[in-house]
């Protein structure tokens, strides 16, 4: 019997992973009145009734319980956007006190949630916004940049309980020692670029300029280890001007096949899904800038076409995954060997080392009929669809044609 292992888990047709910026313990206040009101928080606010934390989960993911997030935190004091900010904005790092410990670690720790690391202040202001100078900008040697990175992992350690595995250039933006500092700080994945703007002159600095969809959208690997890189795909923003955010979820799927607009926006995900590429969808936290202008994309301008968005894959074929879960597939994927005998048709092993050895392989039968597979410990797996996921195991796994149950 042929069989194969699947790209993405469960044989789906792309990754979702939904990506939110600068979750941070950090506030603005735009509207200088002292208190932070609805749009000004980045995540000091926690659970908090005018919090974004909150927004998110009553306007977005309760719609979407499939969803998975991975938010991105500046674990120090976040730099503000130049040197002569027009508001107040108040950031303090992830560790200052129990409570922020306690939210960032809750978040963490909710099994649709990740904290990725995403540096210590993001970088640094100068005379205007236009001369921020983004965190992986400013180092000079790989040391000097594991040294903050170690810093910064502390305090990420000190509030979440462990070590982060993932994490984001600080506006996409590195230099070129900012691989081997990723490499050698011995994270799994990291994104490097803003994949989307690849071809555009103006993005050429953060886009990787890879001309080619096809790699430029799908996972790549960096460094003698072969760190995880994933791309961001999807401007969160994408559907915007087609929806408002307060318009029924009933109705939004009839809708959104009725415009030649949304269809030739909607043609973004088609192209990802027909290809089996990554849908890396990127936001911010909050709009709030303490220059006064408006962060972009952020979930709150961005609200209905998130919706959308996710409406539009409800019946699609794919996995939502947080980073971490996206990256141990993969490496299963492409280290664990499916071993087949040519006399034992029914029989496989799948050979792995140790260290990959508690990860779930996705494998694809090729016949027709129900089947359903005796693992070596003598549990049983059904195949859906031809579809198996597997728990790695040492020893022999047997498949039975015909069971249907
Ligand atoms: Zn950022």
């Amino acid at each position: 019997m042929h069989m194969e292992k699947c790209k993405w888990f469960n044989g789906a047709d792309s990754p979702v992973f939904f990506m939110i910026d600068d979750l941070a313990n950090t506030w603005v206040d735009v509207n200088h009145n002292g208190v932070p009101d609805l749009e000004e928080d980045w995540g000091y606010c926690k659970n908090g009734e005018a919090s974004s934390f909150r927004y998110l989960n009553e306007h977005i993911l309760r719609h979407f319980p499939q969803v998975k997030v991975t938010f991105f935190v500046p674990v120090g004091a976040r730099a503000g956007m130049s040197d002569h900010p027009v508001c107040r904005q108040i950031s303090l790092p992830i560790n200052a006190d129990e409570e922020s410990k306690a939210f960032f670690q809750g978040v963490h720790q909710h099994p649709s949630y990740e904290l990725a690391y995403h540096g210590t202040t993001h970088g640094r202001t100068g005379p205007t916004p236009e001369d921020f100078i983004q965190e992986w900008e400013l180092f000079g040697s790989p040391e000097e940049a594991m040294k903050r990175i170690g810093e910064g992992v502390s305090v990420y350690a000190d509030a979440v309980g462990e070590r982060p595995r993932g994490g984001k250039y600080c506006g996409y933006a590195g230099n070129a020692f900012s691989d081997e500092s990723i490499e050698r700080a011995g994270f799994t994945w990291w994104c490097r670029y803003w994949n989307r703007g690849a071809g555009d002159p103006a993005m050429s600095r953060i886009s990787g300029g890879d001309p080619d969809p096809l790699t430029n959208y799908d996972i790549k690997r960096f460094g003698e280890s072969g760190v995880i890189d994933i791309p961001s795909t999807v401007d969160g923003g994408l559907l915007n001007g087609i929806y408002r955010p307060d318009a029924s979820l009933k109705g939004m799927a009839k809708r959104l096949l009725k415009t030649s607009f949304s269809r030739w926006k909607l043609r973004e995900l088609d192209y990802l899904l027909e290809n089996r590429l990554v849908i890396g969808i990127q936001e911010h936290i909050s709009p709030a800038r303490d220059d006064g202008k408006r962060q972009s994309p952020n979930i709150f301008d961005d609200c209905g076409s998130l919706q959308a968005i996710f409406r539009y894959l409800d019946g699609k074929n794919v996995w939502y995954c947080t980073g971490s879960e996206l990256a141990d597939y993969v490496n299963l994927r492409d280290h664990v060997q499916v071993v087949t005998y040519p006399d034992e048709e029914s029989v496989f092993t799948l050979e792995h080392e140790s260290r990959y050895g508690n990860g779930i392989l996705s494998l694809k039968l090729d016949q027709p009929h129900p089947a359903s597979i005796l693992l070596p410990d003598g549990t049983t797996v059904r195949a859906a669809d031809g579809i198996a996921n597997l728990p790695l195991m040492k020893g022999e796994y047997f498949i039975r044609e015909g069971e249907t149950r």
